[in-house]
């Protein structure tokens, strides 16, 4: 038995046995041989089976994600039968003599050159699927596995190195029953994605992941981000144990379905719901959501097709906005991570992300990008409860500019008589100290505040939010960052607008007291946290709280 430690990022037990996830790029190595008609059999083989595979792959996405998840991999089949790309592999084989693995490498990468070469940002993007259809079939050629995860029927706790938040997505419509990871934090995207997708997850286990053995027996404790490898009998007893209680606590939660957020003292507090993606949407209302707190649009953003079109975005708003039937939804603009997506979008590299052009300051040099999220959310605004958050706010004057842009798009719908709501609330996402400071000016400018603890942590801490080294040092109750959250309720208080909290702290059932006593009215969690918080706030007297509070002071 072997135990390793790394940072619990999401909740749960699981046992099962390891399953490498493979996602490192492998290089094939030159070769050359003399039967190339038999080469150039293998190749179209394998080419008709990756066509095969991508073909499923479509239809499996357009049913689990939508229409725009699956038409990428219409666009990969169209890649594999383009004339110019069988021509390519076929001379090399022919004149080269390579093996059909070596010619499809190097045709790949010559036409992935050649693609990322050109002007066109559609064009380029073609590069990067370059890639992944030559991974495919250089991976059909080899016999190396193309299921790179866990099948549904045989489930198993997933290894890697570290995975994108794309790669996370897929996680959840497979057999993984937990991950872990050598990189990543507990405030990741992944690790936000993991917690709604309800697999635990142990992350930041650095080199300790070279420990880990295929196929051999793990038990996975998302809580304390503890991995047992081949356990003895006694530690799987008492995990299993620990996973039924868990299991029993899960269902008792669903009792408090149909009861109100209500403390005892009686005061409503509404409870939301913080969304990655529109598919989110079912587990929000599965678990009695009152809203949408936060919906982040990054999921918007594709690699291959950059940031999805006004149309596609209307589609997924009104979407979410019909869904909630009447229940507010917040929707977060764009905020890129410039560490992931920054070379995508063509900014310079940062020398610190975390301090870079984010959230709004990105989007007010991008207004391409910035006017049709706006005219999008307007349009969608005639079909529900929508209301509009801006992220990485720092100044007074980052509101007002997008408060005179939406204002030119209503006049523009209006003239065009397309229908929107007038009520669309605007509202400052409080996570730079520096909004948090400025909060009494702010709050006469916007509609409603809505505190994002992980990044207020990280900037007014001076902590990180990936850093699992200083992971002590990042803590939600320190009293600086409290006094900022004190400061933004009473802002919003002074003005009659409402403040939530849409960081993951909102989901810690050991800070919601605090949280409330400090004026806060509105908590925003993953959808799978609703009915825990809510069950705490039931046993919360808030007066009690605020009295405690006031005398602390
Ligand atoms: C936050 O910073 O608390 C937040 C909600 O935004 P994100 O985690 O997406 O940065
Ligand atoms: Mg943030």
């Amino acid at each position: 038995m072997r135990i390793l430690k790394g940072v619990g990022a999401s909740r749960g037990i699981a046992i099962g046995r390891i399953f490498f996830f493979d996602n490192a790029n492998h290089r094939v190595q030159r070769r050359t041989v003399t039967d190339a008609e038999e080469q150039l059999a293998r190749f179209e083989s394998a080419r008709r089976e990756a066509v095969r595979m991508l073909a499923l792959l479509e239809k499996k996405a357009l049913g689990q994600v939508g229409p725009e998840e699956s038409a990428i991999f219409e666009i990969h089949q169209m890649l594999i039968e383009d004339c110019d790309y069988t021509e390519r592999v076929t001379s090399l084989i022919r004149t080269e003599g390579y093996t059909a693995e070596y010619a499809v490498q190097v045709a790949g990468e010559q036409l992935e050159e050649l693609f990322k070469g050109l002007d066109d940002p559609y064009m380029q993007a073609r590069g990067a699927d370059m890639e992944d259809v030559t991974v495919r079939i250089v991976r059909t050629l080899t016999g190396e596995s193309d299921c790179a995860l866990p099948d549904s029927a045989h489930p198993a706790v997933v290894a890697a190195r570290d995975l994108l938040p794309s790669e996370t997505i897929r996680l959840g419509h497979t057999g993984t029953l937990a991950y872990l990871t050598s990189g990543g934090s507990g405030i990741s995207h992944s690790a936000i994605l993991a917690r709604t997708m309800e697999i635990p997850a142990v992350v930041g286990l650095g080199e300790q992941i070279a420990d880990v053995r295929e196929q051999e027996l793990a038990i996975v404790d998302g809580f304390t981000g503890t991995v047992v490898l081949s356990p003895d009998d006694t530690t799987l007893a008492e995990y299993t144990k620990k996973q039924a209680e868990y299991r029993a606590r899960r269902e008792r939660l669903k009792l408090y379905k149909g009861t109100p957020n209500r403390t005892a003292d009686g005061i409503t507090i509404q409870v939301d719901a913080n969304l990655g993606h529109t598919a989110d949407l079912g587990a929000a209302l599965e678990n009695d959501a009152d809203g949408v707190g936060l919906l982040r649009t990054e999921f918007l953003f594709r690699e291959e097709t950059g940031y999805a079109d006004e149309q596609t975005q209307f589609a997924a708003y009104r979407a979410v906005a019909e869904g909630m039937d009447g229940g507010r939804v917040v929707v977060r603009t764009f905020d890129p991570d410039p560490g992931k997506m920054g070379e995508m979008l063509g900014l310079p590299k940062e020398e610190n992300p975390a301090l870079g052009c984010r959230g709004i300051r990105f989007l007010l040099r991008r207004t391409d990008l910035l006017y049709p999220q706006l005219r999008a959310l307007l349009r969608a605004s005639a079909y529900g409860n929508l209301a509009v958050l801006l992220p990485m706010v720092s100044s007074v004057a980052q509101v007002r500019q997008v408060k005179e842009m939406l204002a030119a798009c209503r006049r523009e719908l209006a003239g065009k008589q397309i229908p929107f709501s007038d009520k669309l609330e605007v509202g400052v996402l409080i996570e730079t100290p520096a909004a948090a400071l400025l909060s009494g000016q702010l709050a006469r400018e916007a509609d409603f505040f809505s505190i994002g603890t992980n990044d207020l942590i990280q900037y007014t801490l001076a902590v990180g939010r990936q850093d699992n080294s200083l992971r002590e040092l990042y803590d939600p109750s320190h009293p600086a960052v409290l006094h900022l959250v004190e400061m933004a309720a009473a802002a919003a208080a002074e003005n009659g607008i409402w403040c939530g909290i849409c960081g993951e702290a909102a989901a810690d059932p050991g800070m919601t007291e605090t949280f409330l006593a400090l004026g806060v009215t509105e908590l925003s969690v993953t959808p799978q946290a609703i009915l825990e918080i809510r069950e705490k706030l039931q046993s919360v007297d808030l007066s009690e709280a605020r009295r405690r509070v006031r005398a602390a002071h």
